[in-house]
């Protein structure tokens, strides 16, 4: 008797740890969680694209999500739909669900998913900033390190802010990150290689499973 409230003990911890300790373990979709426009979409996948409407509802899905389960199989959707659709939209938001979310892991399938990292911004998704050539450094060439250093009257050394970058000795333009405002040309901003093919792929394998 002992051993097998034991047993169940075991098999209870073990799937309160696949479900909610390691919500992207499961690689399987449940549809059962899904809203109805979600599962909607799967009809006529074969003859339309997505369009913004369809990653508006994903998003929407998401946000009212019932539970992790569900949280985590619509955020799968969504950035599938996302990289395939506007694949400079999807760093934007991989930062915003990070901040929202930081210990939820919630996007941590994307890189076993995505692996290759797109060599050109280094999985940034943003060119380097074209005022400082990714440098991130101030542009006044008298900076230096924020400050502004000359000999004034009688060999007295002037020692003042640098006014472009208030001292903090950062580029203006990209405020210090180096980085573009646009999305890296050669992964069109996602910051993964071949990312729009494999996302529509993966984005109807994963609707028609519902
Ligand atoms: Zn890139
Ligand atoms: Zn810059
Ligand atoms: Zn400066």
């Amino acid at each position: 008797m002992k051993f097998i409230l034991f047993l169940l003990l075991l098999a209870g911890g073990y799937y309160y740890y696949t479900t909610q300790m390691n919500p992207g373990a499961s690689k399987k979709i449940n549809s059962a969680n899904l809203p109805t426009s979600v599962k909607a979409l799967k009809e006529r996948i074969d003859t339309r694209k997505i369009t913004k409407d369809d990653v508006r509802k994903l998003g929407d899905a998401f946000y009212k999500a019932k539970n992790n389960e569900a949280r985590q199989d619509t955020i799968k959707l969504l950035t599938y739909a996302l990289l395939a659709t506007n694949p400079g939209a999807f760093s934007k938001f991989k930062q915003k669900i990070n901040n929202d979310y930081p210990e939820q892991g919630y996007l941590d399938f994307v890189s076993s998913e995505f692996p290759d990292t797109c060599n050109s911004c280094a999985g940034e998704g943003s060119g380097k900033c074209t005022k400082c050539k990714g440098t991130a450094k101030c542009m006044n060439q008298k900076c230096t390190e924020g400050r502004i250093i000359y000999k004034g009257f009688n060999d007295q050394t002037v020692n003042n802010q640098c006014p472009v970058c208030r001292g903090k000795d950062e580029c203006s333009t990209c405020i210090g990150s180096g980085l573009s405002a646009l999305p890296c040309k050669s992964c069109k901003g996602s910051g993964f290689k071949n990312t729009q093919a494999t996302a529509i792929a993966k984005y109807k394998e994963a609707i028609k499973s519902l």
